[in-house]
């Protein structure tokens, strides 16, 4: 997986790379291995999807993640990107808006249980109590970066989101001295933001 469809692609980041070789993406996936390691995203039910390891891999590497960065992810789903921020990343909290999701993720985290917490509610809010946050990944597509995520990331920190409708562009933002740029990526399908800043 790493070496066909990410490193032949445009993941350069070794330690992206090596951080998606060290996390069993089938354990995320119920079905058979195949189907956990193909170039596409596959469903968990309630309506999610685990993205594409290609998108993670992007998003992952577009937020420049140091060992000691504080990461904030909306749209937990599987866990699995979660846990591929969380060999990269100080800290993880991560938010579902989906109860049985979020503890069917908690247990599959539980090994990393010190320093990933997994939030049950509306991501779309962040989760203020743990902020700032160097870098913020949004899994799911809404209109607008909602603003209380921008309230909640620091100084020099990078937002990575899917953003429009129908088809989204996925979107960098990263926070300068002097303001915020963004950065389209590619266009990108995403499972909607749902909440109060949501779709
Ligand atoms: N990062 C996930 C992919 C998740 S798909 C993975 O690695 O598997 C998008 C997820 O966002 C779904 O689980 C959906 O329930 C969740 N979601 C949608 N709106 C949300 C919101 N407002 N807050 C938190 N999670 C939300």
């Amino acid at each position: 997986m790493v070496d066909q469809q990410l490193a032949a692609r445009d993941i350069v980041d070794e330690r992206v790379l090596d951080a998606m070789r060290r996390v069993p993406r089938h354990r995320f996936v119920e079905g058979d291995a195949d189907l956990a390691y193909g170039d596409q995203p596959v469903p968990i039910g309630h309506g999610a999807t685990i993205s594409q390891p290609y998108i993670v891999a992007l998003m992952t590497q577009a937020l420049s993640v140091s060992p000691t960065d504080r990461v904030l992810e909306i749209g937990t789903g599987s866990g699995y990107g979660a846990a591929v921020l969380a060999e990269l990343a100080e800290r993880v909290t991560t938010v579902e808006v989906v109860p049985e999701l979020a503890e069917t993720a908690r247990a599959l985290l539980a090994d990393h249980a010190d320093h990933v917490e997994v939030i049950t509610g509306d991501g779309s809010l962040g989760h203020p109590s743990g902020a700032p946050y160097d870098a913020i990944s949004v899994t799911a597509a809404g209109p607008e970066i909602p603003e209380p995520l921008l309230d909640q990331l620091a100084p020099g920190g990078r937002l990575v989101m899917p953003v429009g409708r129908g088809v989204e562009q996925l979107v960098l933002l990263t926070r300068r001295p002097d303001g915020d740029t963004i950065e389209t990526l590619i266009p990108v399908r995403f499972v909607p933001l749902r909440g109060r800043h949501g779709a």
